[in-house]
């Protein structure tokens, strides 16, 4: 399986990552506050996860790392 992962106390919840993903399973989590005081980006089924790094691209923090399958 891809492997996203996500520095958690890096993210200021910008949400970009969130409207990069092609299959939507990134979000804020609204029920989360990180270290900064932010809703951090979560993966919420790491199945549907193509490995495109799109996010990773996206987040301006660089708080992604992508690991694709092989
Ligand atoms: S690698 Fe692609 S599919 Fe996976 S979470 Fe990031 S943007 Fe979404
Ligand atoms: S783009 Fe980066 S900083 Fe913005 S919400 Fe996503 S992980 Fe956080």
């Amino acid at each position: 399986m891809n492997k996203v992962t996500i520095s958690v106390d890096v993210c200021k919840g910008c949400g970009l990552c969130t409207t990069a993903c092609p299959t939507k399973i990134l979000v804020l989590a609204t029920d989360k506050l990180n270290a900064k005081g932010y809703h951090p980006a979560e993966v919420t089924d790491m199945a549907k996860c193509r490995g495109c790094a799109l996010c990773a691209m996206m987040c301006p923090d660089v708080a992604i790392k992508v690991e694709k399958e092989v």
